[in-house]
């Protein structure tokens, strides 16, 4: 009892990157220490807070004073945006956390687990002598934290001229089979410059005294094991925590009536496809889309975020023979209860960007994939799901309506497609026994725990 005790004193400081990839898993895994009798304190800049809803009415939320804002995220564009808060929030954050110590008295921090492009974290923990644990939203540990050592050393010019040659983009990358030098996390949000800066300043990890995974070691054992041995410090896999602890931060209001509208739709027929928060669709690709999804005559559920379409408010480029479409086999949302939708008996596969999230969510439930991943790591996230999982079709190059059409074909209607759904099915179970007691992830939650808990 005395132990369990000294465990409630102790408080969690959690700094989410502020965007919705990031924020969900960072809060799931404050969920699941918070079960193991933590205080929860959340700190977040101005822009893209999460609310505290019930499923964190125990936490505290701070902001940090003179963080940047939505407009400033406009002026800048995101990979800057992110440099930026790196340098404008250490001193604000140093202020935020002596205030807190001041303010919690006795109720000591027992560290700060900061989202790894949150690097400013580490000089304010080291300020007050707190210790730093680093939260990578990242997937595939090892093969991204390769990706991301080699581009954080590449000289930025020589680089994108050797990437010119398509001879040099298909080669497997030496020691990363099955990625090609194509598949390397390079980033649609800005200058190669700017990523390079920020992977730099990612991968090293200084001070800090352990890295937390959102993955587990039924999918990536062998690279998990490469990347303790790189890395000083212990890493846990601890994912996927969607699974371990289930807790809603949506950032956008989810539209609920899809659900209504599957339940009208036969057992695995439909296609859902959500590109994720951030990736942007160019109105030709979504025309191309849209007539794959309607020469495949099957149902589908597309999210289509406002302003995802540049140049378009939400669904004006949709040609009207295509609304009519939708009308009948069809539903167009803004933004969806995801994981509710992927648990659905009638989806029958999820068209997706291939973010970490949506890609753990799609396996978590048993779900295949069509991949067509629009930047960073989605490209090796979608190489895994196609060569190394085999639960996904990988579309590559131009998108055209003919390879649409077959790949909805693929995934719902041929062996192929069932195949992949007993793949995945099976993988979910795995992910499940994982997430259970006894299991590696469970496990991997209980000895960071511990780690923090023994002297
Ligand atoms: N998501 C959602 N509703 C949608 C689309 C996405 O709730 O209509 C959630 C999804 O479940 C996932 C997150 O948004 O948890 C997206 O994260 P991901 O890493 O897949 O992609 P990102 O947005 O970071 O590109």
């Amino acid at each position: 009892k005395k132990e369990e005790n000294q465990v409630k004193k102790r408080r969690i400081v959690l700094v989410p990157v502020p965007a919705q990839g990031h924020v969900t898993p960072i809060m799931q895994l404050g969920k699941a220490l918070h079960s193991k009798g933590f205080s929860i304190t959340v700190v977040q800049t101005q822009y893209n807070r999460v609310s505290s809803s019930k499923d964190f009415s125990d936490f505290h939320f701070l902001t940090i004073p003179d963080s940047l804002t939505d407009s400033d995220l406009k002026s800048l564009g995101a990979l800057p945006f992110m440099l930026k808060i790196n340098q404008v929030c250490e001193e604000s954050f140093k202020h935020c956390l002596s205030q807190l110590l001041q303010k919690q008295g006795d109720d000591d921090i027992a560290c700060i687990v900061y989202d790894e492009y949150m690097y400013f974290s580490q000089a304010a923990a080291m300020a007050f002598q707190i210790p730093s644990v680093v939260f990578s939203t990242l997937p595939l540990s090892h093969a991204a934290f390769v990706c991301r050592s080699v581009l954080s050393k590449v000289n930025a010019e020589s680089f994108l001229l050797d990437m010119k040659d398509p001879e040099t983009q298909e080669q497997v990358f030496p020691g990363l089979d099955p990625l090609r030098y194509k598949d390397l996390p390079t980033s649609a949000f800005g200058p190669l410059e700017s990523i390079i800066k920020l992977y730099c300043n990612a991968v090293n990890i200084q001070t800090s005294s352990a890295v937390i995974i959102n993955s587990a070691s039924c999918l990536e054992s062998s690279s998990l094991a490469q990347l303790q041995r790189k890395l000083q410090v212990p890493v846990y896999p601890i994912g996927p925590l969607h699974i371990a602890a289930s807790a809603s931060s949506s950032l956008l209001e989810e539209d609920r009536s899809c659900i209504e509208w599957l339940d009208k739709q036969k057992p695995s027929s439909v296609i859902y496809i959500s590109l994720g928060s951030l990736a942007l669709l160019q109105t030709k690709d979504m025309l191309e889309m849209a007539w794959g999804l309607s020469n495949s005559n099957q149902p589908f559920l597309w999210v289509i975020r406002p302003g995802s379409v540049p140049g378009s408010e939400w669904t004006e480029s949709l040609p009207e023979e295509f609304n009519k479409l939708v009308s009948e086999r069809g539903y167009i949302v803004k933004w969806a209860p995801q994981i509710e939708v992927l648990r659905h008996p009638a989806v029958g596969g999820f068209w997706s960007h291939c973010g970490w999230n949506s890609t753990l969510e799609s396996i978590g439930e048993g779900v295949p994939m069509i991949c067509k991943p629009f930047t960073g790591d989605q490209r090796v996230n979608a190489r895994y799901v196609e060569s190394v999982w085999r639960i996904g079709v990988l579309l590559e190059g131009e998108l055209d309506k003919g390879t649409v059409e077959s790949s909805v074909k693929r995934l719902t209607v041929d062996d192929e497609g069932a195949e992949m759904r007993k793949r995945a099915f099976d993988l979910k179970e795995k992910l499940e026994a994982s997430a259970r007691s006894g299991g590696s992830s469970c496990s991997s939650l209980d000895d960071f725990v511990n780690s923090l808990t023994t002297p």
